[in-house]
Formats: structure tokens, sequence, C-alpha cells
């Protein structure tokens, strides 16, 4: 359903692990496509299903390599298995915060084991921009979120903004 709305950064179910998938079956492709509808109208780079309020490790991504490769596809159970020592530091958003980034430490490049939708194992090499929206989503399938990667001060700001936004939003939509 591409109607489905995206959970707001401060929804406690963001904050929870996904439970992982046992059987890769019809619900489970269908939660895919459902997926892929709503980051392409998000026009996302990536979304975790827990951000659709459906917390079970599946992740879809569109997202180009460090060669500019593009990627599009859907991780089941996605594990990093291992990350460079190198960390890169890039501006990052996340479509449970829309309108708002901050710089976020991450590893250059990450290795992801995954299922596909045919339950076959992947073993993935992710670089550049594709390396962090990797850690990004894997992160959400744990309940971790981008500004818990940051410092304290960052947290708060990114918070009362978000908090205010809402607000803000509230009050117009009250109005309207
Ligand atoms: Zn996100």
């Amino acid at each position: 359903m591409p109607d489905d709305p995206i959970l707001p950064i401060d929804d406690p179910l963001l904050s929870q692990p996904s439970e992982p998938v046992d059987a890769i079956d019809e619900n489970i492709r269908q939660l895919a496509r459902d997926m892929f509808a709503v980051m392409d109208r998000e026009r996302g780079a990536g979304l975790a299903a827990v951000q659709i309020g459906k917390p079970l490790r599946v992740v879809v991504i569109d997202m180009p390599d460090a060669t500019a490769r593009r990627h599009r596809f859907v991780m089941v159970n996605p594990t990093i298995t291992s990350a460079s020592d190198e960390a890169v530091v890039g501006e990052e958003g996340c479509l449970s915060m829309p309108g708002y980034t901050i710089p976020v430490p991450r590893h250059s490049a990450v290795k992801v084991r995954y299922r596909d939708l045919d339950g076959k194992e992947h073993h993935l090499r992710a670089t550049g921009p594709l390396a962090v929206c990797v850690q990004h989503e894997v992160d959400h399938t744990n309940g971790v979120l981008f500004f818990d990667r940051v410092s304290r001060l960052r947290r708060q700001r990114a918070r009362q903004y978000f908090r205010k936004v809402r607000h803000q939003h509230e009050a117009a939509s009250a109005q309207s």
C-alpha cells in the first residue's frame, strides 16, 4: 500500500529491534513491494519495514555505490559482517524526519549478509553512498536511529527541531 504513512522519528517502535523473518513468503514479498512504493513516493534512498509500522528485518535500498553503479534491492535479515576502519562523515537524513540532515560518522565500506526474496544468501561489499545507506537501514532493524550515532548535543538539537516542526505541523492541520 503506497499510502502507508511513515512513522515519525519519535515513535517508540523505531527504537525497538525488529523481528527476524522466518519464512520468505508472499506476505514478505508484498511487504517489499509496498516498501518500494513508499520509498519511491517519498523519493528516499532506503527504507526499513519498521518505518511503516512493520517491525520485521526487511530493508529496501536504491542507492549508488562508490563507482556510481546503482543498486536497487531488498535485504531480508541483513547483518553487517565486517566494516572498514576508515570512517566517513556525511550529511544524513531519514524519511522518519524529513527535511533535516546531520553529519553522521560511518564506516566507509561494509560487508553485509542478507537473503533476497527467493531466500538466496548474498554477501555484498558496499562502498560510497551505498555503504552509508546500508548502515543506516541495518541500524533501523536494530532500533538504532541516525541521531543515536552523534553527540548528545546534536541529538538534543535534532529532537528539539523535530518537536517544533511537528508542533507547527499539528497547529497548521488543526486550523485547516
Ligand atoms: Zn532512517
